[in-house]
């Protein structure tokens, strides 16, 4: 039996003897099996040839695979009491990386975004011994269920430590984002609420790869969501994707430009 990991998105499936037929989250218009066709990997290949990068980003400590894999995201160490919640997640854990996560206080807890960077979640958390906590409205994205996984309902979700998981909706039903209530404050957005190259606004899509938007709706909910919150950064899911202030006032200003395109008004 082997745990396959689908290349493109970095899922890793439950045990099976053969590859899985097909990936549902690649299957999905949010994400894409390429020209090339479906291929599969396991976490032992992976390790052969990839490590992952651990370095500060901004107030956290991120970490991603490198050379790069599957979708790319680097996830980031948020510091909760004397441990860390792990926002997001990635593939890849090897010997080196868990020693190091360790000595930084290991995990308390993982929280992710959305389905894209479920990736090799259960591993993580066997590892390191904790929850992984995730959206419900998303349960039928999960490739490798496990008891280690506690599904949570509703809008918010207070992790404690100043740590508040938000529910935003958009690209996906249960789309999260993470608030750290810290110091001025931190929203880390994954995909939900996107930061893209211009650093004076952020965006919001359906599909991020296919560039299929989201309607108004869904757009006046996810930055309805993070209304309430005092932040200033936004951190996105890939490295130096950060925003290093006046988070709110941009989420404002993108859901109205974003409004504008949609209405033809930027014509
Ligand atoms: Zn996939
Ligand atoms: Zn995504």
């Amino acid at each position: 039996m082997e745990r396959y990991i689908c290349v493109t998105c970095g899922t890793q499936f439950a045990d099976s003897a053969e590859p899985p037929e097909s990936c549902p989250i690649c299957e999905d218009p949010r994400q894409y099996v390429p020209p090339s066709g479906q291929r599969w990997t396991t976490l032992a290949e992976l390790a052969a040839d990839h490590e992952n990068e651990i370095r500060a980003e901004g107030d956290f400590t991120g970490i991603a695979t490198s050379p790069s894999f599957a979708i790319g995201q680097r996830a980031l160490l948020v510091p909760f009491g004397d441990s860390n919640i792990l926002w997001d997640c990635i593939t890849l854990l090897d010997d080196a990386t868990a020693a190091q996560v360790e000595r930084c206080g290991g995990l308390a807890g993982i929280a992710i975004s959305h389905p894209h960077y479920y990736s090799c979640m259960v591993e993580w958390a066997e590892v390191f011994d904790c929850p992984v906590h995730l959206h419900a409205a998303d349960a039928e994205w999960v490739m490798r269920p496990d008891p280690v996984i506690e599904h949570w309902d509703g809008e918010q979700l207070e992790l404690g430590h100043g740590l508040t998981l938000i529910r935003g909706g958009g690209h996906f039903p249960g789309g999260t984002m993470l608030h750290w209530a810290e110091g001025a404050g931190a929203l880390l957005s994954g995909d939900i609420i996107q930061v893209i190259p211009d650093r004076g606004h952020v965006s919001f899509m359906w599909s991020y790869p296919n560039l299929v938007p989201l309607p108004q709706s869904e757009i006046e909910r996810v930055a309805g969501s993070v209304e309430p919150f005092e932040y200033e950064a936004i951190y996105g899911a890939w490295w130096d994707r950060l925003i290093p202030a006046d988070g709110p006032e941009i989420v404002r200003r993108s859901a109205e430009r974003y409004g504008a395109a949609l209405r033809g008004e930027l014509l």
